[in-house]
């Protein structure tokens, strides 16, 4: 809010509390949409990883403007279309090794409480009902409106004052203007209503993240994420709402990671210059840590620019760190040996020369500076410091980037069989089963074997 950097600390001295706005199930998320899971996964581990307890809430948006055209299109029930697509953002969230929040609610899931803060909001004075039957806030009644997105005076008066009324829910910066907290029931959203005090409707998009932060987090909590893009006019609605409907702070700091681009353009569907991880997997073949190495090789607060060159780079830095795993193991005399678990890396006193490393990452959540100082430590740890601490260490460095490295004893299968064993799973789904075979022996020509298990295939080398 202040642009300034805050120490993060959980204002009740026990557990930090935050919420990241979650996913609009409508589709495959995009490597775009996963940079800041990602990024927020890394703020999570690297507080975990220093000894502190986190809450971590984030939402799946199961009924919005989107989730209802592209369900109606689909031919599929809302319930079943954004079950789908919440299943397929798990299975990537856990590809990517991304940590899995402690609470997912979800807005269709809670409507009487989105119904509750919209009755608070109008007695209050700061909501109206309209002539159809849906309910605005209105934004003059919130002082501080336009204070997170520093929105331009000018815009902001002509906003509280041309009595313009947003129905959609993403709109522009220069369309500042009352918005949309309960949309009366139109024609075109089929089935999906619900019953209101202010009849048949359903909810705005921005209007689930206030009910539901407050429910799990209470009207103030520690930190609030979410994509640049956010902050205006999401995070400026969550804001108005919450203050207005709860009182307290609702977000005491905010963390918002620029953009992934793609040849200068942000990546998002509506440019269609997307990849997802299962695009990146059948070419060229990059596996999804590979992706999530990529994605935190930028400061949040930079742009990163997408490309195969940078995917190219985060397979050799990983294979690097896998060598260099093996060598710490056998200094340290724990070859063959099990990883400790997650919840040991958690709260180390001591990271022996990797040190540094999670200093970086402490400092402004610094990842370019922080994968710096892991292969710094690698090699001064050749003769430096003590060879179990610094064993942990990379281990509890690892766990705090959410790098997950292949197994030493079997080796790392190229691009190419990687490529088409995705392929080969897409066939699989597509009951396929020729097709799948076909690869099947693709891959078995390149020198590897494909096992298929519950948790999805594995590949070893024949
Ligand atoms: P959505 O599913 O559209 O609600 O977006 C999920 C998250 O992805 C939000 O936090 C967005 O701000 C974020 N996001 C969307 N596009 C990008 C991008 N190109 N780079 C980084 N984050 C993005
Ligand atoms: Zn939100």
């Amino acid at each position: 809010m202040t642009r300034e950097m805050r120490v993060l600390e959980p204002a009740d001295g026990r557990v930090f509390g935050f919420y990241c706005c979650g996913p609009t199930v409508y589709g495959p998320a995009h490597i775009g949409n996963f940079r800041t899971f990602v990024l927020n996964d890394v703020l999570r581990r690297v507080l975990e990883v220093g000894g502190m307890r986190t809450k971590h809430v984030r939402n799946i948006t199961d009924v919005d403007d989107k989730t209802i055209r592209d369900s109606q299109v689909s031919g599929m029930s809302l319930a079943d279309f954004t079950g789908k697509w919440t299943r397929r953002f798990h299975e990537d969230c856990e590809a990517l090794n991304c940590l899995a929040p402690h609470i997912e609610p979800s807005a269709v899931e809670h409507i009487p409480e989105q119904i509750a803060m919209i009755e608070t909001l109008v007695k209050n004075g700061n909501a109206y009902c309209s002539e159809d039957g849906s309910v605005y806030f209105r934004i003059a009644s919130y002082e501080d409106y336009g204070k997170l997105a520093r929105l331009d005076q000018q815009d902001l008066e002509l906003g509280k004052t041309q009595g313009e009324r947003a129905n959609a829910d993403e709109y522009e910066k220069d369309s500042v203007s009352d918005f949309v907290l309960w949309k009366g029931r139109r024609p075109e959203d089929g089935e999906n209503y619900w019953d209101s005090p202010w009849g048949e409707g359903r909810p705005g998009w921005h209007l689930e993240c206030s009910a539901m932060s407050y429910k799990y987090l209470g009207e103030s909590f520690d930190l609030h994420s979410g994509g640049e893009d956010l902050k205006f006019p999401h995070h400026e609605n969550e804001i108005a709402q919450s203050r207005c409907a709860c009182g307290g702070d609702f977000a005491r700091a905010w963390f918002h990671p620029r953009f992934l681009m793609v040849d200068g353009e942000k990546m998002s569907k509506s440019l269609n210059n997307l990849y997802t991880l299962a695009d990146l997997e059948r070419d060229p073949g990059a596996t999804p840590m590979e992706v999530r190495y990529a994605l935190i090789g930028a400061h949040h607060r930079k742009q990163l620019n997408f490309t195969f060159d940078g995917l190219h780079a985060a397979r050799e830095a990983l294979s690097k760190l896998t060598k260099g795993q093996a060598l710490l193991a056998k200094a340290a005399g724990r070859e063959g040996e099990n990883v400790p678990s997650y919840r040991e890396l958690c709260g180390l006193d001591d990271l022996g020369v990797f040190e540094p490393a999670l200093a970086a990452l402490n400092d402004d959540l610094n990842t370019p500076e922080g994968l710096g100082q892991l292969f710094r430590g690698l090699r001064i740890a050749e003769t430096e410091g003590d060879p179990g601490v610094n064993w942990l260490g990379f281990h509890a460095m690892l766990a705090a980037l959410g790098l997950r490295l292949p197994d030493p004893e079997v080796p790392e299968a190229p691009p190419e069989v990687v490529a088409a064993a995705a392929k080969r799973q897409i066939a699989r789904e597509n009951k396929d089963w020729e097709g799948a075979d076909i690869l099947r022996e693709e891959i078995q020509n390149l020198g590897w074997a494909v096992k298929d298990g519950p948790d999805g295939y594995e590949l070893k080398p024949l």
